[in-house]
């Protein structure tokens, strides 16, 4: 039942795993660049990932933000082969607190356990020829962070890209910082993008730029049938379809209704 699948792209190599293999969410990717690993996959799927680790020879761990799929394994890197955690100072601070899951979050990730993650010096040295700059993206979360390989054109983007078109937010994702952010960074100097769902993305701000477009016209379909009277629940149904199994098992945090909601309360254009 569990996903375990390796992809290299060029000198990078990702772990795929997840517990479910129930559309991109599911299964999070852990890419190895250098002697660096990229986030660490969730919690259930640790003696994957350990094994991943020590036959790719991975020295230090990078995380992009403090979700349990991407964070997950933190604690456990750190009291079975202690190898250093970095993060950038928001992540590292979520990380250090801990967050409460909901009931669907233990379900297909696992639990998601404190620990203390290093604050990460920028350019970070990954090892093998790779500087990583890293590139504040909030939106998705608060503390997302990219990391730009500047010399190989490279953008590592943990959880901005994932789709061109979201039909799902999260109660806790941010549009207008989403909005931002993707106007921000489609513009940056890259080609490649590794996303830790969707894999290798080749036109990396082409991509990037639909997301961000689709969004934008979503945002002003919504007002716009909002401006004729309709309610949040017939725009949504109009614009989305109905609410379907992901937002029920969800119990409604990650669903249609979030992404209009946010379309409809965000100021920006
Ligand atoms: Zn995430």
């Amino acid at each position: 039942m569990s996903i375990r699948e390796i992809i290299d792209h060029d000198s990078a190599r990702a772990l795929r795993i997840g517990k479910y293999n129930k559309g991109l969410n599911t299964t999070t990717m852990a890419w190895r660049i250098g002697d660096t690993l990229i986030d660490s996959g969730p919690s259930n799927q640790w003696p994957s990932l350990k094994s991943f680790v020590i036959q790719e020879g991975v020295k230090k761990v990078l995380l992009t933000h403090h979700h349990e799929d991407h964070a997950g394994n933190g604690a456990n890197i750190l009291s079975e082969l202690h190898l250093p955690i970095f993060a950038e100072e928001k992540a590292a601070a979520c990380i250090r607190k801990g967050h409460s899951l909901k009931p669907y979050q233990k379900i297909v990730w696992g639990p998601s356990t404190p620990f203390q993650p290093q604050i990460l010096i920028s350019p970070f040295d990954a090892g093998g020829g790779h500087t990583l700059t890293p590139i504040a993206a909030p939106g998705h979360s608060d503390d997302l962070t990219c990391f730009l390989d500047k010399e190989r054109g490279w953008l590592f983007a943990g959880d901005l890209y994932i789709a061109d078109r979201l039909i799902y937010l999260r109660a806790d994702e941010n549009l207008s910082e989403m909005l931002q952010t993707l106007g921000k960074i489609k513009k940056l100097d890259f080609k490649t993008l590794f996303c830790a769902h969707r894999g290798v993305v080749e036109d990396g701000p082409a991509a990037l730029g639909r997301k961000h477009a689709y969004l934008l016209e979503l945002q002003e379909n919504a007002k716009s049938l909002h401006s004729q009277g309709l309610s949040l629940r017939q725009i949504t149904r109009n614009l989305l379809g109905k609410e379907d199994f992901t937002s029920f098992a969800t119990g409604f945090h990650f669903c249609k209704k979030n992404l209009i909601k946010a379309c409809l309360t965000n100021p920006a254009p």
